[in-house]
Parts: structure tokens; sequence; C-alpha cells
């Protein structure tokens, strides 16, 4: 899941954050998940930024 986390470049802003786990914690430095899925759609974050998402991710493969 992680992997293909990373495969964000096709992706139009809607399917980033569809990713997301959409709760507004801002732990990435963004407002919300939505700016946060807009700067990953732009270049200028990565997706693996959202530490919440990485901390799913590893969790859901224990
Ligand atoms: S860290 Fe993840 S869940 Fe938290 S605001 Fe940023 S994108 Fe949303």
């Amino acid at each position: 899941m992680i992997e293909h986390l990373e495969n964000t470049e096709e992706m139009d802003l809607y399917e980033i954050y569809n990713l997301l786990p959409k709760i507004n914690c801002r732990r990435c430095g963004e407002e919300t998940c939505l700016a946060f899925a807009a700067m990953v759609e732009c270049g200028t974050k990565k997706i693996t930024q959202c530490r919440v998402l990485i901390e799913k991710g590893v969790k859901n493969h224990e």
C-alpha cells in the first residue's frame, strides 16, 4: 500500500485527497488535508509526509 502511495504524479487533487485520513490534524504542517493534497498535487510535498497515513499503513501491515 505504501509503495503505491508514492505514485501520486498521475493523480488529481481529489484522488490524492481521497487517500488521506481527512482528520485535519495539521501534523503535515498544513491547515487541512485538502490543502496538503494540493501541495502533493503540485509536487511541493510528498504524500508520505502525512504521518497519520503512514502510521495507519504500517498498522494495516502488522
Ligand atoms: S498529517 Fe495527514 S491527516 Fe493530518 S492534516 Fe496532514 S494530510 Fe491531513
